[in-house]
């Protein structure tokens, strides 16, 4: 349990005897007394700064929060969807960290006559890294916006007035349903995104970076947890699957296709607008298929979407600068032949994988 050590804890504990699934808990407030052990501190591989803690409860005194049997399905979903976003940043902060080394290092370091960053491999893995942290810092940005929208609306709709805007209400109820479907989205993209930055940061620095007086080691091990805290990347898409299924963000993908982007943007535009078209035909495909065959190829289908809607975000910015241009002309070349590719995974998706599983994991090797 992260910061553990505190005087004051939020903690879901079952309330209701028997029961085994997520009705069963509640939150409670707990002061730390000489009830409550903190066992060890964990020897963690990252994150040393901040202590997480193996806990110890025995007939603590508590306090209920809210009412019984809300605790996990609706007071800590709701601070797990802003836990969510925050992890995400910081996948975002510690990729942006791993990067500005790689940079650094990259322009220093000479072979073969020129700095590295002049070899074609290594500006690569440079611009490999840039380009998705930028697509995720645009992601983290529009998903927060709409966060922060489903509660403006919210608060607006408590209100005198709001409570007869029937157009508000309206307008609350999808920018809520794009937030439940962009977080994990998010969370799933920025953190695995950090992960691929730290490790070809690293690479960028060659034997050294496997040594611990660079910065790059401590940033490839503070990534990791990212994503597996708050949520695995597995679970992210268990989150958002369905809602991609659905249809859940279409909408959106058809408001920023109608948008004007001038003709020097007009064949990028071309080129998304089909494989926003792949996206939707795919979501179809996979909808059509057993339940057991989704969940195997869920992350084809949210890698789709996530590429598809970096895309839209990156192409929308690219009306602001010619910097912008540029970054989105390298996004759509680098991202949209791998939306190609996962549609023709989920096109020829089939059993197969599930029916050999049982003789091929049955022994370790
Ligand atoms: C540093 C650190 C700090 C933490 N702090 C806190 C905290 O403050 N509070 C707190 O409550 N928890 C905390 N955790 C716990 C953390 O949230 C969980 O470890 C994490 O959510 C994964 O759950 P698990 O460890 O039970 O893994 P498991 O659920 O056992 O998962 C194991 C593997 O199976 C996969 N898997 C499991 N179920 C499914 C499924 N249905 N579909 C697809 N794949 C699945 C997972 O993706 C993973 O790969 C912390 C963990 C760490 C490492």
């Amino acid at each position: 349990i992260t910061n553990g050590v505190a005087e004051i804890m939020v903690v879901l504990a079952r309330s209701e005897e028997g029961t085994t699934d997520a009705r069963g808990l509640s939150l409670f407030l707990v002061e730390r007394d000489e009830t409550v052990r903190i066992r060890r501190i964990e020897d963690k591989i990252g994150i040393h700064t901040s202590p997480t803690c193996e806990i110890e409860f025995d007939n603590t005194p508590a306090q209920l929060i809210g009412k019984r049997r809300f605790g996990l399905i609706r007071y800590a979903m709701g601070l797990m969807n802003g836990a969510r976003l925050a992890v995400a940043a910081q996948a975002l902060g510690i990729a942006e960290a791993a990067y500005r080394e790689a940079h650094r290092y990259a322009r220093e370091r000479v072979q073969f006559g020129k700095p590295i960053r002049d070899i074609p491999a290594v500006s690569r893995m440079l611009l490999a890294m840039r380009g998705e942290i930028e697509a995720a810092r645009a992601l983290v940005y529009e998903t927060s916006r709409w966060v922060d929208l489903a509660k403006a609306y919210d608060h607006y709709l408590s209100t005198d007035e709001g409570k007869k805007d029937k157009a508000a209400k309206k307008r609350q109820k999808q920018a809520q349903a794009l937030a439940d479907a962009l977080t994990p989205l998010t969370k799933y993209y920025a953190t695995e995104m950090g992960n691929r930055v730290c490790y070809l940061s690293m690479q960028v620095h060659g034997g050294v970076g496997y040594m611990r007086e660079f910065n790059v080691e401590r940033h490839y091990r503070d990534i990791r947890v990212t994503n597996i805290y708050e949520g695995t990347s597995q679970l992210q898409i268990v989150a958002a699957i369905g809602k991609l299924l659905g249809g859940t963000i279409n909408e959106l993908l058809d408001e920023w296709a109608a948008e004007e982007y001038g003709p020097e943007l007009a064949p990028l535009k071309a080129s998304l607008l089909e494989a926003t078209e792949q996206f939707k035909q795919s979501a179809l495909q996979l909808k059509e298929k057993e339940t057991e065959v989704i969940d195997y190829y869920a992350s084809d289908l949210t890698d789709m979407a996530v590429y598809v809607v970096n895309s839209w975000l990156l192409l929308r910015h690219a009306r602001v600068s010619e910097r912008k241009r540029d970054m989105a002309r390298l996004y759509l070349t680098e991202y949209l032949p791998k939306v190609h590719a996962a549609a023709r995974a989920i096109a020829a998706a089939s059993m197969t994988p599930l029916d050999v599983r049982q003789s091929i994991l049955a022994e370790p090797f």
